[in-house]
């Protein structure tokens, strides 16, 4: 059964939305769906991820369907994640779905679970392709997922207006940023905020170390001290955020208990994935889009697309999601030396 739909013939696809949102994935769904149309493929929008494509929540797109989305953040395709379809029968059903529907090539913007998913459908004979959306970046084979960039862009707008008021009162600012297993978002807004310490789940640090600093800045006349924190530093993210528990806080109470300097927490929050795309995540979302229907279309499939050095490359998606990213630490070295 294996590649049983795979051929040079595709003509009927579908695109969907999964896991985190992230800026930019409208751009990436308007790409798929008009360049598609373009080459004159009939193409089918799935709403809510997979747990809407188990249900059959496809509709077919025309270029209508995706006029002034371009700008917008969030998904007009929804996401959602599934449990279900991690078993056997849940893929089994969206397989039947796209079977019905004669629908043989099938485009998953998300990050790597998703693309695991993606895998699954593919052992199944049904030719995928991953667009990589992600705003914490954790995509391997990629540069950069659709949304990073809006991301970090945003995060550093709130770490420049919060360093405008740190100057006034001489205190220590902890910015919690998203990246629940890794610092992608923290190092770039953190490089580019020019934040005195970036505290990321890859690298060990030393809080004894960063309150004598601190304090040796201070009594310098240094009037700001700018922590960045991603919020899986510590372990304390997701499961007891709702309480009150998150790095940002713990690492706060921790500077403020050694160093006795008043100290002020901001969790940056949702607010990280919102906004109108940058023009960066906009042209990779359209430029992945159509590579993304142009694999299809030459019969290639269990792809993903990634931007490396500048250019649109696509790779095996089981491959990617094997492989860790990175995080670059001549970077982190950078914003040690910047301190
Ligand atoms: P992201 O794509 O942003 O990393 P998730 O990890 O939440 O988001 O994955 C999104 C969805 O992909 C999940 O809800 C699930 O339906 C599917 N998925 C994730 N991991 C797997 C897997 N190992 N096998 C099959 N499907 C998976």
């Amino acid at each position: 059964m294996l590649h049983r739909l795979w051929g040079e013939n595709v003509k009927r696809i579908a695109v969907l939305t999964s896991g985190g949102d992230a800026p930019g994935m409208n751009a990436a769904i308007r790409s798929v769906v008009r360049t598609g149309l373009y080459h004159g493929l009939t193409v089918f929008g799935v709403s809510r991820g997979y747990l809407g494509l188990m249900n059959g929540e496809m509709e077919e797109m025309d270029t209508r369907s995706v006029g002034d989305i371009v700008q917008r953040a969030g998904t007009i395709l929804r996401s959602a994640r599934s449990e279900k379809f991690k078993t056997e029968e849940g893929r089994r059903e969206a397989l039947f779905q796209l079977e019905k529907r004669g629908i043989e090539g099938l485009v998953v913007i998300g990050g790597d679970g998703s693309f695991r998913g993606a895998k699954c459908l593919a052992d199944l004979g049904v030719a995928t392709i991953g667009i990589p959306a992600s705003i914490d970046n954790d995509v391997a084979c990629t540069d950069l997922a659709i949304g990073f960039d809006t991301a970090a862009n945003t995060a550093v707008d709130a770490i420049t207006k919060i360093r405008d008021t740190a100057s006034s009162h001489g205190r220590v600012n902890v910015i919690e940023v998203m990246g629940r297993t890794t610092g992608f978002l923290a190092l770039a807004a953190g490089l580019a905020g020019g934040a005195e310490y970036i505290l990321i789940p890859e690298i060990e640090f030393d809080l004894d170390d960063i309150c004598e600093k601190i304090l040796s800045g201070y009594q310098r006349g240094k009037t700001h001290n700018i922590v960045v924190v991603a919020e899986g530093v510590g372990g304390y993210h997701a499961p007891g955020r709702e309480f009150g528990h998150s790095a940002g806080f713990e690492v706060g109470k921790a500077l403020k208990e050694k160093t006795g300097l008043e100290t002020r927490v901001t969790v940056l929050g949702y607010i990280q994935r919102g906004g109108a795309p940058t023009v960066q995540d906009r042209l990779i979302a359209s430029r992945f889009g159509l590579r993304a229907v142009e694999l299809l279309m030459s019969g290639k499939a269990g792809r993903m697309v990634g931007l490396t050095q500048g250019e649109i490359r696509d790779y095996d998606i089981d491959y990617a999601v094997s492989q860790k990213k990175a995080v670059n630490l001549d970077d982190y070295r950078l914003s040690e030396m910047l301190t």
